[in-house]
């Protein structure tokens, strides 16, 4: 289990202190290509050609490591996560000779998450999720990029993840005792049993059916996540999908392609590709073995890069990440707690690197947006107060509000609301961290636990999220004015004068169904006035990291082949998928449904590896 960091924390903001002198000169510019260098020189510098990067030195150079066996197949892949699982299964239906390799024990391999993002699969259909229209939901991934992004490799995505999720599904026959349960499940039930698995629903599902997407703050949103939940939690607990059997759902995408013949080698670890030429076609990989000796993988067709994000590799999130890095070092972090969620390193992107690909263009984004006012309740688009006591942003605009929020002074980003939150919770989107009806057990207590916290108490009361499947606690103040309330939120002097009118200002606007100053959706504008009214302030300390992991790949074209930065051409035998695939986020992890970086990386690893063996893809 991930026990004891929440998933919000990762979400979030943190410490913060004074712009280091360090920092500053870190980040003193480009680093240009130093003119009339030779190859040789500037394959030992750090300063690479195409990068803003503060320091260069994320890169380096391919190990010089030589195999003493080799093992023959006709496609490698390399890592064994969400991606690669899929991949081998596709490829391995394709006829093909696929070995994959990770380096961590059999043992100790587990998928990370819980939510499987997808459309138009049998399984959201049947209950009415669906058919969406794939045009359209690509659309919206794309308008939430800024069009940083590769359309395609987003559209294909979009068309082939049902086929995905159905494929998968028809492959869970439960009990089968190969299956390792996943230790706090009741190992009779299926991981898909609908106590177990459902689909994320927002609030007004309660009312009767929804006609999707529902559009809050002109921005789309689909029923369409499998969230393997687990079984019912009533206790808080911070884990990161510490219940979750997502697990045992890719278990039998593994056993299956295991009996098309697909070989698993355990604590092997890639280390560099292997090409006919300097540029050229990959052939293979080169990869370490536990024994500390070296094995070259000859493939027939090629290599399938899935190793996963680089998180735990503070030099590239620090170069290639720089609006993370310029956060954290203007708020006298160092490159070191730049460090997310994820142990991967980044050994596919530098891999592809070394083969003469190149990491997509910047803004490079981790999976740290949410943002904004903070509370039991999710992205419910609540009025949201500075430390200044100050409305800032339209907060139905989910997608900017990390981006909007750090930009605030320090101190408190305060959520603001009355006795009539309810309403406004269940008509709230379904963008990635909203609340979610699919368990309405968890909007009941909720429901319970508001209705519990003591009124004027400088303590607070503590409240159960209804987001996710762990049962994170918010601290929320009630009071029966809007003058205490700022009291217990911890405004004072001008700051305490500014919370009071611009909630006088917010509840004209919302009488006049007008947001006149920041266009918020009217079906949001509702005025705070009838008590007990609630604050949850958290801190905004402009404090981040990689998060849960990074999402920039490397750059592909619309078949997922790696592209030589050079001649712009596919370097040939070598595809990417999960977070080594570039073009997918742009700017940041600002979706439409929850899940979609785990529905990404299943599905293109499976359209990686059925255009890797020369089957159609949607
Ligand atoms: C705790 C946590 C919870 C998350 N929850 C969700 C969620 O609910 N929904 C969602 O959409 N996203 C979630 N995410 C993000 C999501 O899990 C990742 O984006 C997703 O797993 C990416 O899939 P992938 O196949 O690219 O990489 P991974 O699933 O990370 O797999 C990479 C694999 O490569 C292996 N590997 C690494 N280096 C090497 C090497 N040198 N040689 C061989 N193998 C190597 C690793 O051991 C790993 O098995 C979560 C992330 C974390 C950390």
């Amino acid at each position: 289990m991930n026990k004891g960091i929440s998933r919000r924390d990762l979400f979030k903001f943190g410490g913060i202190a004074a712009v280091g002198a360090a920092g500053a000169a870190a980040l003193g510019g480009c680093s240009p290509k130093a003119a009339g260098s030779s190859a040789k020189e500037e394959a030992a510098s750090t300063v690479l050609e195409g990068y803003c990067a503060p320091d260069g030195g994320w890169l380096g150079s391919a190990p010089d490591v030589k195999a003493t066996s080799t093992v023959d197949c006709d496609v490698l892949v390399a890592g064994s996560g969400h991606a690669g699982i899929q991949a081998a299964l596709a490829a391995a239906e394709g006829g093909a000779k696929v070995v994959v390799i990770d380096l961590v024990t059999e043992e100790n391999r587990k998928v990370k998450g819980e939510d499987i993002g997808h459309v138009n699969s049998q399984w959201l259909i049947d209950q009415g999720y669906g058919p969406y229209n794939v045009g359209e939901v690509t659309a919206e991934f794309v308008k939430r990029t800024a069009g940083r992004v590769n359309p395609e490799i987003i559209r294909k995505f979009v068309a082939n993840s049902g086929e995905m999720f159905d494929h998968t599904a028809a492959l869970v026959q439960w009990p089968d005792s190969r299956i390792k349960v996943t230790e706090t499940a009741d190992p009779s039930i299926s991981p898909l049993d609908p106590s177990q698995c459902i689909c994320q629903v927002p609030g007004i599902a309660a009312d009767g059916p929804v006609e999707y997407p529902i559009v809050r703050g002109d921005y789309k949103s689909w029923a369409a996540v499998a969230q393997f939940m687990g079984p019912i939690q009533h206790e808080e607990f911070p884990g990161v999908a510490a219940f979750s059997r997502l697990d045992e759902f890719q278990q039998f995408a593994i056993l299956k392609a295991q009996d098309l013949g697909a070989e698993w080698h355990y604590e092997t670890s890639a280390v560099k590709l292997v090409q006919e030429s300097e540029g050229g076609k990959v052939t293979g990989l080169v990869a370490k073995k536990a024994d500390g000796s070296y094995v070259q993988y000859n493939t027939k067709i090629g290599v399938i890069l899935c190793t996963g994000d680089y998180a735990a590799n503070v030099d590239m999130v620090y170069n290639l990440n720089t609006e993370i890095s310029e956060w954290a070092l203007r708020n006298g972090e160092t490159k070191d707690d730049l460090k997310g969620f994820s142990t991967c390193d980044g050994i596919g992107q530098r891999m592809a690197c070394w083969a003469g690909g190149e990491m997509e263009p910047s803004p490079r984004p981790v999976m740290v947006n949410g943002g904004g006012g903070d509370g039991p309740w999710g992205t419910t688009p609540y009025l949201w107060l500075n430390n200044d006591g100050k409305r800032y942003m339209d907060e139905a605009q989910i997608p900017a509000a990390w981006p909007a929020t750090l930009r605030q002074p320090k101190g408190i980003i305060c959520t603001v609301t009355d006795a009539d939150w309810y309403e406004t919770m269940k008509n709230a989107g379904l963008d990635h961290g909203a609340p979610n009806y699919g368990r309405p057990v968890y909007y009941e207590e909720l429901i319970e636990d508001m209705n519990n916290v003591p009124v004027g108490s400088k303590e607070g009361g503590k409240c159960r999220t209804c987001t996710i499947a762990e049962r994170m606690m918010s601290t929320v103040y009630a009071a029966n004015t809007l003058d205490e309330l700022a009291d217990l939120a911890g405004y004072t002097g001008e700051a305490k004068q500014n919370f009071l009118k611009t909630i006088e200002e917010y509840n004209k606007m919302c009488e006049a169904g007008e947001d006149t100053q920041y266009g918020k959706d009217p079906l949001f504008m509702k005025a705070i006035k009838t008590p007990p009214f609630y604050a949850c302030p958290t801190k905004n300390e402009r404090r981040v990291n990689a998060g849960l992991v990074t999402l920039a790949g490397v750059t592909c074209n619309e078949n997922l082949e790696v592209m030589n930065a050079s001649t712009d051409e596919p370097i040939g035998g070598l595809w990417a998928a999960g977070n080594c695939l570039g073009g997918r986020y742009g700017t940041g992890y600002a979706t439409p449904f929850a899940g979609n970086s785990i529905g990404m990386a299943m599905t293109h690893g499976r359209v990686a590896g059925k255009l890797a063996t020369g089957q159609a893809v949607l």
